[in-house]
Formats: structure tokens, C-alpha cells, sequence
């Protein structure tokens, strides 16, 4: 699961854009299938997104839910309203400003956190999009009786060899999808890739809408897209571990069927971490989990890391030995014992509700604290067997909790010499 191809953030980039190419270039053969089976292709897209809703609802996955509602919405208008000519009547101002507000629908779901469907996020997101629909019909009616005509605004000029819409339009809906594209790219959430694709390929039918049937065939593709993401998120929730956003057990029990021949495997424990919850309390412990899993993931070398469990995390090198994971694992090492936790001073917190709002009222008393962990590295050098090798990590962990912490153990001699730091080797 995580060292897969799909999950990475420049496929979730490419997948849809490349769908969309193949659906351009084959539009004569998708053009065929939509008038063999007109009724059903036409339908599709209501099916999926309206499958979406009742997924986002199972898996909690309401934010992609909003964007089913949001484009199950946007299908409806255009089935309903914009089949006339785009040079009659207002189907042309129409066309532009359902262009302008979906995108805007769709980015408005990172204002909610997910949840299932009944939850007052998801209603209150759909109080948006009326709010949407009510806006869009008073522009209209204050157009019609305005008898506005867009060749009347230098602003509005429409380019007809590339699109019917005003090329404002076209360049602002260009604009939103690099700008989703570069979420994708930089964070890779699954969230993303579905605001990216429905919005990438909404733009693409609004642009393109003189096309025939293009409408039916890419809000079918994005409602597919968003189905497949619900999926996939709901899968990936099993995988992460819901406290630090870092992969879990699930994930490494996975990972390790694919590792290859060479890789290395290290088992980190954070030092006195008992003492550290009874003196400042579990939510900082948690917070500090929090902490450590974030320097976790900046760990360079290519480097995957679990929560193992607890307060004990896992990294992976795949086609890396010791040697060469080694100074990657102590960076991360020294990188969280120089790092001062800022606290507030909970050894004084007083007892009673009362005196407590009172004094946090005007204190800011705060302790700077210092934290260690302990690291066992073991890899495939000599051992093929992954449970042993992890067995290797765990006792070479304990060595290093055992020459009194904070330090890096080797379960094996390194051929490299490591010295200046606090490296210890078992023989
Ligand atoms: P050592 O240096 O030998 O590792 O000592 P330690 O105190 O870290 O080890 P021990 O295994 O005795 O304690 C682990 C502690 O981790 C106990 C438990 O309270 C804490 N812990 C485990 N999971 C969580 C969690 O999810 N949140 C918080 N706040 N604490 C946790
Ligand atoms: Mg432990
Ligand atoms: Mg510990």
C-alpha cells in the first residue's frame, strides 16, 4: 500500500488528466457507445454521484460526498437548462456562471472537517450550495431584465476557436486547476486528488461544451475518479494510524512482503516516555507522538516510518544497509534531542475550575523540555528473514536503551566508521 504506485502524488496527478486525453482522443468511439445506450449514459453520472453521497455517509467521507453533491448539482443544470444553443437566450451566461461557481463549490468543502452525511457540516455545506443556486438565479433575472449581452463588455471576449466561454472564464478556471494540481503534488492527500480531478474535468466540459455529449462522458469519469478515491481513502484510514497521520502496524506488515533483498530496518522507542506522560499529562504525551512522528517523516534517504505501537515507531530503507541508513537515523536522533518542547506549566495547574480560568486568564508560565529517543538498527546484510531481522532492530534497541539511552545501536559491526557520535555497536 504505501510504496505503491497509485498512492504516489504524481500519478494522482497524471491519472486523471491522462483519462481525460484518452476520452479526447477517442471521442468518436465514445461518442458511438453514448448514442448506442443514450438513456443509460446519460443516467451514469447521477448513479455514481449519488453512490458517492452514500459512501462519503459509510466510510466518513462526507467532504467527498459534498463534491458528488456539488457535481451531481452541476449535471443537473446542464441536462435541464443547457441544452439550447449556447447564442440563444442567456444559456451562454448561464454556462458561465455555473463555470465559475463549481469550482468554488468544490473548494468550499475545505471549510468542513468529514464526518458522515448527517452530520451539521454536510447540511450546512448544502445550505451553501442553495445559496449558490439562489445567487446564480438573481444574476440571471437582473441580466434578463437588464438585457445584458456579454458582447457589450470588452472583458467577457469570447475566443470561439478555443472555447464559447469568455476567456476570463476559461483563464480563471485554468488557473484554479494548476492551483489544485500543486496541492496534489505538494501534499497528496486524498482530498486533493478528488477536488483536482472533479474540478479539472467540470472545467474541461465548460470549456469544451460545444463538444457533443462531453458533459455525459467526463462528469461520468469524475464521478468514477470520486468513487474511486472514497475507496481508496477508506482503505488508507485502515493504514494510518489515526493519532500522529503517519502509516501504522497494518501499512509495515504490508510493506515488509515487499521489501526486496537489501533494506534496513530501525526500531525507535521514545526514552522515559511513562514519566514524561505522569508529569505533564497524556494529552502532551500525545501531542509529543505527534511531534516525533513529524521529524519521523522528514527523515531523508528514502525512508518509510510506521507507528509501531504506542510510543515506538518503525523505519524502513528499502535497498539500504546499515552503512548507509545509519547517518540518516542519527540526524533524526539528534534532531529531536536539541528540539525544545515548549510546555505550559502544568506542575502548578491548580486543582479547582474556577482558580484554573482565573490563572490561565493571566499566566502564560512556560517550560521548555528536552526529549531523547533510542534507536536499533538491523538490515539484510546476513539474515534474509524479516522477523529476525526485526528481532535484531528490537534487541539491538535494547542495547541502546541499556548504554543509558538517547544513541543509535547497530545489530551489527558497520563497516563504515561512524565515530564522533554516539553510536554503539554490537559485536
Ligand atoms: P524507556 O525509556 O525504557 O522506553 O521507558 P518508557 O517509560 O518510555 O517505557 P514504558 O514502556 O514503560 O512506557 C511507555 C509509555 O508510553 C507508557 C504509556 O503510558 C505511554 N504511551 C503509550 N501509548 C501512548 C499514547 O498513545 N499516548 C500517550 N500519551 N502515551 C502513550
Ligand atoms: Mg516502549
Ligand atoms: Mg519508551
Amino acid at each position: 500500500m504505501s510504496f505503491s504506485i497509485v498512492t504516489a502524488s504524481w500519478f494522482r496527478f497524471i491519472f486523471p488528466l491522462g483519462l481525460m486525453l484518452l476520452v479526447a482522443f477517442g471521442q468518436d468511439n465514445v461518442n458511438s457507445v453514448i448514442l448506442a445506450n443514450q438513456s443509460i449514459s446519460l443516467t451514469l453520472p447521477y448513479v455514481l454521484f449519488a453512490a458517492c453521497v452514500i459512501l462519503g455517509h459509510v466510510f466518513k467521507q462526507s467532504r467527498c460526498a459534498m463534491i458528488a453533491c456539488a457535481m451531481l448539482l452541476s449535471y443537473w443544470v446542464i441536462q435541464n437548462y443547457l441544452q439550447a444553443s449556447l447564442s440563444t437566450g442567456t444559456t451562454l451566461l448561464e454556462l458561465s456562471l455555473l463555470a465559475f461557481a463549481l469550482p468554488g463549490a468544490c473548494l468550499a468543502i475545505y471549510l468542513f472537517k468529514d464526518n458522515t452525511i448527517r452530520s451539521r457540516s454536510f447540511f450546512g455545506y448544502l445550505f451553501l450550495l442553495v445559496l449558490f443556486v439562489l445567487w446564480s438565479q438573481l444574476a440571471l433575472r437582473y441580466a434578463a431584465e437588464s438585457g445584458f449581452d456579454l458582447a457589450n463588455y470588452p472583458l467577457l471576449h469570447v475566443e470561439k476557436q478555443i472555447s464559447r466561454l469568455p476567456m476570463v472564464i476559461v483563464l480563471y478556471l485554468t488557473a484554479i486547476v494548476l492551483s489544485c494540481a500543486i496541492l496534489v503534488l505538494r501534499y497528496n492527500r486524498i482530498v486533493d486528488a478528488a477536488v483536482y480531478s472533479s474540478i479539472l474535468l467540470g472545467s474541461a466540459t465548460f470549456v469544451f461544451f460545444h463538444i457533443n455529449y462531453v458533459s455525459s462522458a467526463l462528469f461520468s469519469l469524475a464521478g468514477l475518479l470520486l468513487l474511486i478515491y472514497l475507496l481508496s481513502a477508506s482503505y488508507e484510514l485502515a493504514f494510518t494510524d489515526r493519532l500522529t497521520g503517519i502509516p501504522g502496524r497494518l501499512a509495515l506488515e504490508s510493506d515488509l512482503k515487499h521489501l526486496g533483498r537489501k533494506y534496513s530496518i530501525a526500531m525507535l522507542d521514545i526514552d522515559h516516555f511513562k514519566s514524561f506522560n505522569d508529569t505533564y499529562g497524556h494529552d502532551t504525551g500525545d501531542d509529543v507522538l505527534k511531534l516525533v512522528a513529524s521529524k519521523l517523516r522528514r527523515v531523508r534517504g528514502g525512508a518509510r516510518v510506521y507507528r509501531y505501537g504506542g510510543e515506538e515507531f518503525t523505519v524502513l530503507f528499502k535497498g539500504k544497509l546499515a552503512e548507509d541508513a545509519f547517518e540518516h537515523l542519527e540526524e533524526l536522533r539528534r534532531d529531536i534531542a536539541d528540539y525544545e518542547l515548549t510546555i505550559r506549566d502544568v506542575t502548578e495547574r491548580p486543582r479547582s475550575n474556577r482558580k484554573g480560568s482565573k490563572k490561565r486568564g493571566k499566566a502564560k508560565e512556560k517550560n521548555t523540555v528536552s526529549l531523547t529517543i533510542s534507536i536499533g538498527l538491523a538490515d539484510s546484510y546476513d539474515e534474509k528473514n524479516t522477523q529476525k531481522i526485526i528481532k535484531s532492530a528490537d534487541q539491538a534497541l535494547y542495547e541502546a536503551k541499556g548504554n543509558g539511552r538517547n544513541c543509535t545501536v547497530a545489530a551489527r559491526e558497520l563497516t563504515k566508521d561512524f565515530k564522533g557520535n554516539c553510536a554503539k555497536y554490537i559485536e
